[in-house]
Formats: C-alpha cells, sequence, structure tokens
C-alpha cells in the first residue's frame, strides 16, 4: 500500500538503538504503529534492534542528532543521549551538544511538522538533592561545574528548550523525568551499577561499592518505564510534566549488591572504591503525579526484576 494511504501511526524514537529505546520501540511496533530509529550507535548497538530489521513498520536511520532532520512523523520520542555516568564523561562536550544541540534539532522538526515531542529527561536534574524524596516542584542541587555537570546540565538546559518552544511556539511537548531504570539489553559494560554488579557476581568477581554503600538509589523496570512512556505521550492535551517516573521503592547500593548476590548465587566479596565526585547521596521518586495524570504506577518488584535482568546477562554467554 503506499505509504499515504496506510493508517498507522508514525513514530521517530531517537536513540532507539539504546537500552530504553528499543524496549519502546518493541511496544510501539505491537500495538500497530510505524517506527523510525534514529541513532548514532554510540551506545547503543544493532544488536538491541537486530530482531526489527526487515520488519515492514520499522526502518532504522544511522543518524547524530546534533545534525537537522528532514523527516515527517506523527509523533517523536527523544531518547537520544548516553546514559551512563562513563560513557557521558567519556566526551563531555558532546553530551551537552546532544542534550542541546539534539534537542533544539528535534524541537525544530516537531515544530515544522506539528508533532508532539516527549523528552527523556532524569532524575539528575535535581543534583545531589536536598529534598527527598523528589517532588516535580523541587528545583534541584546541582554542580554546574562537575564531571556530571554535562549530563545534568544539559538535561536541564534541554528541559528549558522544550517549555520555551512550548510557550513562544506551541509546541505539544511532554517531559518524563526517569529514574534509575534497569532491565534486559543494559550494555553490560557500561558501568551502572545494576549491570556492574550483575556481571561482577556472573563472574564470580568482587562486587565494587563505591563509597560506603549508604547511597540510596530506587530502581525501575525498563517494562514498568516503557508504560509510563507511552502513556504520557498520549497523555490529555495540554499536559506536559515534567513528570517524574520511576520506582518508589528505595534500597541502598549495598543492599543492592546483597540482593544481587542472593539472587546469582555468586560468592562474590563486597569491596569498597573511592565515591565518584558528585554522586548523589539519596533518591527516590515523588510519583503522586504520575499516578494522577497517567494512572500509572510501577507493578515489578526489584527482586523480580533483577531476576529477568540476571537471566538476559547469563543468556550473553561468557560472562
Ligand atoms: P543508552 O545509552 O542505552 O541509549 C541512548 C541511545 O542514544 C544510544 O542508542 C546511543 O547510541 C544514542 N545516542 C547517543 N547520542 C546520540 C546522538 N548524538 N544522535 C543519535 N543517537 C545518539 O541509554 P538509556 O538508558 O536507554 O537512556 C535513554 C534515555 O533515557 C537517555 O536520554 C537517558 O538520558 C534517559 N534516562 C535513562 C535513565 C536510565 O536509568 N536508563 C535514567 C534517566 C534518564
Ligand atoms: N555504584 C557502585 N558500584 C558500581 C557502580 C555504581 O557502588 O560498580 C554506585 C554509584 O556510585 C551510585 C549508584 O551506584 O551511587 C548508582 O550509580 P549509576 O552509575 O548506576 O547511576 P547514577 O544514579 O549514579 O546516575
Amino acid at each position: 500500500m503506499p505509504r499515504e494511504y496506510s493508517m498507522a501511526r508514525r513514530v521517530l524514537v531517537t536513540g532507539g538503538a539504546g537500552f530504553v529505546g528499543s524496549h519502546l520501540i518493541d511496544r510501539l511496533i505491537e500495538q500497530g504503529d510505524e517506527v523510525l530509529c534514529v541513532d548514532n550507535l554510540f551506545t547503543g548497538a544493532k544488536a538491541n534492534i537486530a530482531h526489527l530489521l526487515g520488519h515492514p513498520r520499522f526502518e532504522f536511520l544511522r543518524h547524530d542528532i546534533c545534525h537537522p532532520l528532514f523527516v515527517e512523523v506523527d509523533a517523536i520520542f527523544n531518547l537520544a543521549c548516553p546514559a551512563s555516568p562513563i560513557h557521558y564523561q567519556h566526551d563531555p562536550v558532546q553530551t551537552t551538544k546532544v542534550s542541546v544541540i539534539g534537542s533544539i534539532n528535534m524541537l525544530g522538526l516537531a515544530k515544522r511538522i506539528k508533532a508532539p515531542i516527549l523528552q527523556a529527561s532524569t532524575s539528575e536534574v535535581y543534583g545531589d538533592p536536598t529534598q527527598h524524596p523528589q517532588t516535580e516542584a523541587y528545583w534541584g542541587n546541582v554542580n554546574p561545574i562537575g564531571l556530571r555537570s554535562c549530563y545534568d546540565e544539559g538535561k536541564r538546559c534541554a528541559e528549558t528548550l522544550f517549555f520555551d518552544y512550548n510557550r513562544q511556539h506551541g509546541i505539544d511537548i511532554k517531559v518524563a523525568r526517569i529514574f534509575n531504570t534497569y532491565g534486559p539489553r543494559m550494555h553490560p559494560a557500561d558501568g551502572r551499577v545494576v549491570s556492574n554488579f550483575v556481571m561482577q557476581a556472573l563472574r564470580g568477581e568482587d562486587i565494587t561499592i563505591y563509597g560506603d554503600g549508604s547511597q540510596t538509589r530506587s530502581f525501575c523496570y525498563v517494562d514498568d518505564l516503557v508504560e509510563a512512556l507511552l502513556r504520557l505521550m498520549d497523555s490529555r492535551d495540554g499536559f506536559t510534566g515534567p513528570v517524574n517516573l520511576g520506582n518508589p521503592v528505595e534500597f541502598t547500593i549495598r543492599e543492592l549488591a546483597e540482593l544481587v548476590i542472593e539472587l546469582t548465587g555468586a560468592r562474590s566479596k563486597l569491596i569498597q572504591l573511592p565515591l565518584p565526585s558528585d554522586d548523589p547521596t539519596q533518591r527516590k521518586p515523588d510519583i503522586a503525579l504520575a499516578r494522577k495524570e497517567l494512572d500509572w504506577e510501577p507493578g515489578i518488584a526489584l527482586r523480580e526484576g533483577l531476576g529477568k535482568t540476571i537471566a538476559y546477562f547469563r543468556s550473553l554467554g561468557n560472562p
């Protein structure tokens, strides 16, 4: 059937070959959408979307969103940005560029084609929070010149751009503040805590706790997050967010390490390494707004989600 007669919604997912993006695309394809996945494969991998290549409603374009993109779509999910501290600190200038210049390009696209656009923002906009749990009204406590600033301030500037395009140009925006998310297709070497601990346990290596392990995070399983992103894109007209998306059950990093050891049956020891600079001491989302506006809350507990994640890393072989 020629393109103009297809009834499917055409959805652009930037960063679609990454961890979250590839799961989002699976759901979009499942629900009958046509998907254009745009990714420069900096931290993503073709393996994450290999099962979709050849699907009649899926297309992949290797492209860096720091350059303008001219395509015709009905909705945009903007996820392109390295997310793990070691990756976003590898080329910090590029990290700021993807959030700022990349967002300007995607917002310009949304403006031209009059499409709604969702931004994958982050709990990092709260920095090392002095308010706990964090509500969307909290303005954050961010170091503007530290090692994490390229990511934190880049994402904060992206939020500013989204809201200014909304006020100035009437663009339909949706801003998601995503808290730590984990699951299958995380890169085994991306340095984030869940992938590190699981890979170390599967290899029988020591588990590297940075600092004394008393810092907290709240871990959301990727399927729960994807459901929230879909609901946010389809949320009522005029609902822009920002809205916290994450699992409000909080764990210390030491508790996470102990759970990984229990679930893998590993004999690994816990060892302490220095805490990276500006590492937030606590993080837990207040998700009242997501409950109210999206009728959403996460349903997958850490124990269950970790089980699926461990099975995935095992399936890769040669840990
Ligand atoms: P990821 O690194 O697996 O995915 C990011 C994707 O963006 C990769 O496929 C990468 O190749 C691509 N990319 C990077 N720069 C690009 C560019 N200039 N042009 C095109 N593509 C580019 O990370 P993820 O965990 O899937 O994160 C996805 C999004 O969600 C990111 O924007 C991230 O900031 C946000 N987020 C994730 C988490 C989390 O815990 N996973 C938490 C908060 C926010
Ligand atoms: N962390 C750790 N050991 C590791 C990797 C991370 O103790 O091998 C800690 C890290 O210092 C932080 C928390 O785990 O306090 C979460 O780190 P991650 O990089 O996953 O994400 P962040 O929430 O810091 O962006």
